[in-house]
């Protein structure tokens, strides 16, 4: 178990805890059903909001060897943590920074002709050949070269002062199933891979993983399905990873016809009493989480049963309706449960409209954090 020692037990109003077990298996589960193609970690944006050092050690440990990240930032905090990864960096090549790709043997994952010319230059410069990938598009529209242009590069291929170490592509719409774009990216990846018939090829995050073998090529990148959240619409999640449980820090009772929180946005129907939770949208709770007159809202385990949140969710409290709780059953210093005991990513990702991964990598830096 690792504490992270900066918010002391009596100065947090959350504790997140974060369990790598879980995680561990879930990268083995997904590991498993892609054998013998090999299961990547990504771990861009803080290990999904988790910890890049302790989740990116974890996945490590339960078999990981090539890794991703956004940012040659995260690059260097990943090379410290894993001094043998291999690690491609997703967002491409800065200029000035081929240098510390080379210091920190970093992959860069090139997505433009510019990028390309910018490492090959650097290569050359310093006489050697360093390997790096390189990301084609094939309708995402975001990164990567266009088809036209990899099969120019699969030409000069000769002509290159470095190694491809591998030819990668990233799917738009596989999270809802059966969505034309994603058959039509595979066969044009496929096309595109053949090009380069001797280097590894990837096109596979956590949904394409769930697609079916033919997504799997050689190497699968996926990262939501691992950190527990939902891969596909019509798929479960894997094992949760996160618990999130906020402090109450009072009960106060509201007579019919009175507004809850900012705006009035939420009217009570009935006297009520109403629980307030030691966190807000400053720790990544959607402002939106909470129930309003007009729709429903995210709920809360609190006494082992589930209350909606209510009224606009503060920048540091939020309110949730307990007025079903047995008045014994509760009292401030308790514990609310937001995430667990089956409260799923997904529950309050869908109430605040919004998704599993920005739930991820909002939680916020106020929560007492534990690695169990
Ligand atoms: C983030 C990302 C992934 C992982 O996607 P998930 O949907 O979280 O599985 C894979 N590949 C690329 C290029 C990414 O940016």
């Amino acid at each position: 178990m690792v504490m992270d020692a900066s918010v002391p037990p009596d100065e947090a109003g959350g504790l997140l805890t974060i369990d790598l077990a879980a995680l561990r298996a879930n990268y083995q589960e997904i590991a498993r059903r892609v054998g013998p193609a090999e299961t990547a970690g990504v771990v861009k944006g803080d290990g999904y909001g988790l910890g890049l050092a302790p989740v990116a050690s974890a996945l490590w440990d339960a078999g990981a060897r090539s890794f991703f990240v956004a940012l040659p930032g995260e690059a260097r905090t990943l090379r410290e943590t894993l001094p043998e990864a291999t690690i491609y960096v997703l967002n491409g090549l800065f200029e000035g920074s081929p240098p510390l790709y080379r210091a920190l043997r970093l992959h860069p994952v090139l997505g433009s002709e510019a990028e390309i010319a910018r490492w090959n230059g650097f290569c050359v410069e310093i006489g050697q050949s360093l390997p790096a990938a390189v990301h084609v598009d094939t309708g995402m529209n975001r990164l990567g070269l266009s088809a036209t242009e990899a099969v120019s590069l699969a030409e000069m291929r000769h002509e290159l002062h470095f190694p491809i170490a591998l030819i990668m592509s990233h799917l738009a719409s596989a999270d809802e199933p059966h969505h034309p774009l994603t058959a039509r990216q595979l066969e044009d990846f496929r096309a595109i891979a053949g090009l380069f018939p001797d280097v590894k090829a990837s096109l596979a995050n956590s949904a394409g993983v769930m697609s079916g073998p033919a997504y799997h090529f050689d190497l699968v990148r996926p990262g939501i399905a691992v950190y527990g959240g939902r891969p596909r619409a019509d798929m479960a999640p894997l094992s949760p990873v996160v618990r999130l449980e906020l402090r109450i820090v009072q009960i106060r009772h509201v007579h019919a016809g009175e507004t809850v929180g900012y705006g009035g946005a939420h009217t009570a129907l009935r006297p009520s009493r109403v629980a307030i939770l030691s966190a807000g949208y400053a720790d990544g709770i959607p402002r939106r989480a909470g129930a309003s007159d007009l729709r429903p809202g995210a709920e809360a385990v609190i006494a082992g049963q589930r209350c909606p949140l209510i009224g606009r969710i503060s920048m540091d409290l939020l309110a949730v309706d307990v007025t079903d709780v047995p008045d014994d059953a509760i009292a401030a210093g308790d514990w609310a449960v937001l995430l667990g005991d089956g409260l799923g990513l997904d529950d309050l990702a869908r109430h605040s409209q919004t998704i599993d991964y920005e739930i991820l990598t909002s939680l916020g830096r106020r929560y007492r954090r534990l690695w169990t």
